[in-house]
């Protein structure tokens, strides 16, 4: 792989890494000091948000884990708890306060307990101070661009006894190398990719992730063979705009050519990707969707407005038309394919006009699924310095109608189902007996027994109700 554009100051050196272990041992033994060697440590992480959270999460307690923590999901049980933030809309860190303000009580009782925050919303300096100032039960917290410094700053609040704060300004880095404990289940995320270069004007990620930085192929087919090969079936691809991979890799690097690698790795597990930027998904990545076997037809395509006039507001770059063509193109290539998108209802200046052009590109492309917010104002974003004259009421009118549009789609999807046999991946135990996904990610429950949870099945939907899906199957395969 050329590599003569890789700007090889974004990738931590493995000396680091090296000394970042240092510090993990120098935590085991100031951890025995805190705890005493009799102790089972515990940890409870949780993270807030995208999958790109989730997936450093799972960074996090790699890191935990080898510090010598099992898990917990009970604060009280918590000897540290970790709470890896979001910033893409105000209600999730309305809601980090409230559950951060909740730990006091717990950090009275026992004060010798930890508790820590890290990601995207206390990566910006008016949280940290906030934190730092009303918040005196956080006894550390570091931004996005400090993750893999988490062990060193965890030994330097434990042996000296202090507050640590840690918020780099940086464009951010690729560390190689950390320990992951992925959830346990059928599905794994990997992450080919960190930052974003886009700038939509609503939107915080940039601010708070720097900027785009793509891993070596090498690296993620490194891990998505380690994945497969312990047994997950399902691997979705993360990125902020996975169809600009590559960019900073030189000229043989590109997403379809990853998508297609992943694909190629022997084993029996679908792929899947997000999120992919419509202004940049071109029609080869369409072709290679359709030419893998392995790789979902469903396609997440956040298209955000159906407004033109908002789109470009918006700093999108694309039209509806575009999008259209797109969704035209991958219905011709791919059969079955279905489509889930991002749609913010009440961007400053949306009028009605605007809102109903969104509802119009609903009803006639028929999503599979819609992830819908109202706009929430971001601090530092450019649209935050636009006028919003619409008044919430009028947005949540909007976002009701929305919904309602789509619950009559998602019947309609459901209806048609019936009598259809899909590829289902049996992922848990439901009242029926067993429940699965399909590719484009509808729920089908049926009778079934545990052995099959982890396998790909035929199942044929012989009932479809408001919300829900009933199946038998056909075959397992
Ligand atoms: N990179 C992805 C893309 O461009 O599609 C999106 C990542 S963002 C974490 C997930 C979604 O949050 C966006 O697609 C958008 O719909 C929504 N979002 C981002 N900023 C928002 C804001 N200020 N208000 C409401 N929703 C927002
Ligand atoms: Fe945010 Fe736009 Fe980047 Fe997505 S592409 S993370 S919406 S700036």
């Amino acid at each position: 792989m050329a590599e003569k554009n890789m700007p090889s100051g974004r990738f931590v050196p493995p000396e680091e890494i090296q000394r970042q272990q240092q510090f993990t041992a120098a935590c085991r033994r100031l951890l025995r000091d805190r705890f005493g060697g009799e102790h089972t440590l515990l940890a409870l992480v949780h993270s807030y948000g995208c999958q790109q959270n989730t997936a450093d999460g799972e960074r996090l307690m790699g890191m935990l884990a080898e510090m010598g923590f099992g898990f917990t999901e009970t604060p009280a049980d918590a000897d540290l708890i970790l709470y890896n933030t979001c910033a893409v809309r105000e209600n999730a860190e309305v809601k980090v306060f409230g559950n951060v303000g909740e730990l006091s009580h717990l950090k009275k009782r026992r004060p010798e307990m930890l508790i820590g925050l890290c990601g995207c919303m206390v990566q910006q300096a008016h949280i940290a101070g906030k934190i730092k100032k009303s918040y005196p039960q956080v006894d550390f917290l570091f931004g996005t661009h400090s993750l893999h410094q988490f062990p060193e700053i965890l030994a330097d609040c434990l042996e000296r006894d202090h507050r640590v704060f840690r918020i780099d300004e940086s464009d951010g880095v690729i560390a190689e190398g950390l320990p992951v404990r992925r959830t346990p289940g059928v599905r794994a995320s990997l992450p080919i990719m960190y930052g974003c270069n886009n700038f939509c004007t609503y939107c915080v990620v940039p601010l708070v992730r720097g900027r785009e930085r793509s891993r070596r192929p090498e690296d993620v087919l490194r891990e998505a063979r380690e994945i497969a090969a312990q047994g997950y079936r399902e691997i979705t691809l993360l990125g902020q705009n996975v169809n600009s991979y590559g960019n900073d890799l030189g000229a043989e690097a590109s997403f379809p050519r990853l998508l297609r690698e992943v694909a190629e790795i022997p084993g029996d597990f679908w792929v899947r990707f997000m999120s992919s930027h419509p202004k940049d998904c071109t029609r080869e990545l369409i072709d290679t969707i359709a030419e893998c076997e392995k790789v979902c037809s469903h396609i997440y395509l956040p298209v955000q407005s159906g407004s033109n006039r908002i789109l470009r507001l918006m700093n999108r770059h694309y039209t509806v038309e575009w999008y259209k063509e797109l969704i035209a193109y991958a219905r011709e290539r791919i059969p079955g394919v279905m489509f889930t998108t991002d749609l913010i209802v009440g961007f400053p200046g949306e009028t009605e006009e605007d809102f109903l052009q969104t509802l119009a590109l609903v009803k006639e492309v028929k999503f599979a699924s819609l992830y819908t917010f109202i706009y929430s104002k971001r601090e530092g974003t450019a649209a935050a310095r636009m006028d919003d004259p619409i008044p919430r009421e009028e947005k949540s009118r909007w976002f009701s109608m929305l919904l309602d549009t789509q619950r009559k789609i998602g019947a309609e999807h459901y209806r048609n189902y019936v009598g259809k046999t899909f590829r289902v991946l049996c992922d848990g135990k439901s009242p029926l007996g067993l429940t699965g996904r399909t590719e484009f990610n509808a729920v089908i429950d049926f009778p079934g027994e545990e052995p099959l949870i982890g396998r790909f099945l035929e199942v044929e939907v012989v009932r479809a109700e408001k919300h829900d899906l009933t199946g038998e199957i056909r075959r397992a395969l």
